[in-house]
């Protein structure tokens, strides 16, 4: 396991490096029960993996990983987050949630990720501005991809 889960200075609890990562590995396969929009907690840890589809919670370090809007891992396509850049031991890991919501009725919240290029709230993919969703495009979830870069 190349994650563990404390206190992160971020948001609640956070899913950090246990020994280094290079860059392009992979670090932990998204998992839990598959569940229609309609059976999910929002107030418990989910992941949006299609229109109306989602994991529910896994009970593992997938449910811990925060939001940065600039992130050190991210999809590519799959569920599998890897990482974007070398990862040094005990570094939080995050990914861009804006690569996996997309609800139109999704207000956002408001982001707390401290980068330099924070955009300030935390959005469904349909509400970026288009140079942010040209930028995430090589990170998006296949649902996204496939909807708004067809082939
Ligand atoms: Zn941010």
């Amino acid at each position: 396991m190349k994650l563990y889960v404390r206190q992160s200075s971020q948001h609640g609890s956070g899913a950090f490096a246990s020994e280094p990562i290079h860059e392009g590995e992979p670090i932990i396969v998204f998992s839990g029960p598959v569940l229609h929009r309609s059976e999910v907690d929002f107030d418990d840890y989910h992941l949006q993996i299609g229109e109306t589809l989602y994991l529910g919670p896994s009970g593992v370090a997938d449910d811990y990983i925060n939001h940065s809007c600039q992130p050190n891992s991210g999809f590519r396509g799959g569920l599998t987050l890897y990482a974007l850049r070398d990862i040094e031991a005990d570094e939080e890991i995050t990914w861009d949630y804006s690569t996996a919501i997309d609800e139109e009725d999704f207000g956002g919240f408001p982001c707390a990720c401290g980068s330099s290029d924070c955009r300030g709230v935390v959005r469904s993919f349909r509400h970026l501005p288009q140079d942010v969703q040209q930028r995430l495009r090589p990170l998006l979830l296949s649902y996204l991809s496939d909807r708004y870069f067809p082939h």
